[in-house]
């Protein structure tokens, strides 16, 4: 695929059709909105399969004791699922609902992973039935929960520890998790984490297996993984030699970026693999600790390219000398970063993504919020209604946090591959919004 100016931020099988509008996986995107209908988000197989495999890959030429795990929160789905167990990556889960995702597509307990701040009893409960391979604990809490669930259900628990580093990973203040002010993780600097290890070590139906840390999202420089990487080894080695801590794997989390606008393109995966071992074998060589095993957490970088979400453009207001308004059919309810975290995208116009771009466009959603806007002043055509506008990196994040404000029925998901289209996602309808509501009579 070639002249489609936002190629980098496409899934990679992006091209025209013959007709010269979007064509992804093989797919007329105009077809596929006419077939599934409109909101409509739209995921490559072949871009979902290229990123498992190309971390996989990248990671095991740098640090051959490498487990790649998909961080489901990005994009819980069963059939995703499916494609992330066959790609041979570990996955995992934050909630008791994604857990059942995991156990709906039959996801080996033994590669799933439990991640989170504040599992409840339940959760912990299911995953430990289920046979989990690992929890990540966060909390103090959390370590007496999880010791009397297990010591109940008979079953000796790997555990990792959950650390709060205090790097700032220079992301959005919303989404930095592993500074000294974050909720999540026992702090280092606090002395908080070396109570945490004490505290686990001691507990006869917990294994601690090693320490975790994780530091927000979406994070496009490397240094932060080097500085915090090495300040967790230093700690490891120091408690070792205090309470016998084994570290016998070691991850440094997720947060690798993914291209959201052309003028901002994330380093390369084999980029953060070179960084990332780098420091991990340099750090165990300083400390004189055994090199663990490594485990990496990507979430958006595995998700969030291979998706696209399609719109319906409907009324178009200008203002003079102010600024040109686009609603859509959809918005904030199936993406709320723009409003969250002030995200930024790019705009395809899917009829004619050659053209020339000379209409400076605020792309609106439907919702009744003034903050309900998907791009700001992007360069468009001058649209028309009934037109179509494609979000590339809509695979992450978007879905997830979606919402029925409005009463507004979620969109229709599907994947596509080789000229192929599968619905993985059906729409919500009326129905599936009333069905929690008691009957009235
Ligand atoms: C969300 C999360 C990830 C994945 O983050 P991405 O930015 O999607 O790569 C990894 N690990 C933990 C603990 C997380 O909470």
């Amino acid at each position: 695929m070639t002249n489609i100016p936002e190629a980098d931020l496409l899934p990679i099988t992006a091209s025209l059709s013959d007709d010269g509008r979007l064509a992804i996986g093989g797919c007329d995107v105009r077809k596929l909105v006419e077939e599934f209908g409109s909101p409509l988000y739209i995921y490559d197989e072949a871009t979902l399969r290229g990123m498992c495999r190309d971390f996989v890959g990248g990671f095991a030429d740098e640090y051959p004791r490498s487990h790649v795990e998909y961080s489901s929160k990005a994009f819980a789905n069963p059939a995703v699922a499916r494609i992330i167990e066959e790609e041979d990556l570990d996955m995992d889960v934050v909630t008791g609902g994604e857990l059942a995702v995991a156990m709906a597509a039959d996801f080996p307990a033994e590669r799933l992973n439990f991640h989170g701040n504040n599992k409840g009893r339940e959760e912990l409960e299911e995953a430990v039935r289920y046979g989990i391979a690992s929890i990540t604990l966060d909390s103090h809490h959390e370590i007496d929960l999880l010791s009397d669930v297990a010591r109940e259900s008979g079953v000796r628990q790997k555990v990792m520890l959950r650390l709060s580093p205090s790097v700032d990973p220079h992301t959005h203040m919303l989404t930095a998790t592993g500074i000294l002010d974050s909720k999540f993780g026992f702090s280092i600097e606090t002395g908080d984490a070396e109570h945490a290890v004490e505290q686990a070590l001691a507990q006869e139906w917990l294994e601690v297996e090693g320490l975790h840390f994780h530091l927000g999202s979406p994070i496009f420089e490397l240094e932060p993984y080097s500085e915090a990487i090495d300040y967790v080894l230093r700690f490891a080695a120091d408690m070792r030699d205090k309470y016998g801590l084994d570290l016998q794997r070691f991850s440094p989390g997720g947060g690798f970026a993914i291209g959201y606008v052309t003028d901002t393109l994330p380093p390369s995966i084999s980029a953060y693999a070179k960084e990332i071992a780098t420091a991990v074998r340099s750090g165990c060589d300083r400390y004189g600790l055994d090199e663990p095993e490594l485990t990496v957490e990507p979430g958006r970088a595995i998700v969030g390219r291979a998706g696209v979400a399609v719109y319906t453009v409907g009324g178009i207001k200008t203002i003079p000398g102010v600024r040109t308004y686009v609603s859509v059919d959809g918005g904030m309810g199936d993406n709320i970063r723009p409003a969250l975290y002030d995200s930024e995208y790019a705009v395809v116009p899917v009829d004619r993504p050659n053209a020339v771009r000379d209409v400076v466009t605020t792309v609106a959603g439907k919702y009744c919020e003034s903050g309900d806007v998907l791009a700001r002043d992007v360069e468009l055509p001058a649209l028309e209604p009934g037109e179509l506008l494609a979000l590339p990196a809509s695979g992450a994040y978007c879905l997830m946090m979606a919402s029925n404000y409005n009463m507004q029925t979620r969109p229709a998901v599907i994947l596509v591959n080789d000229g192929q289209s599968r619905l993985i996602r059906r729409r919500e309808t009326y129905a599936d919004l009333l069905a929690p509501s008691l009957d009235l009579d």
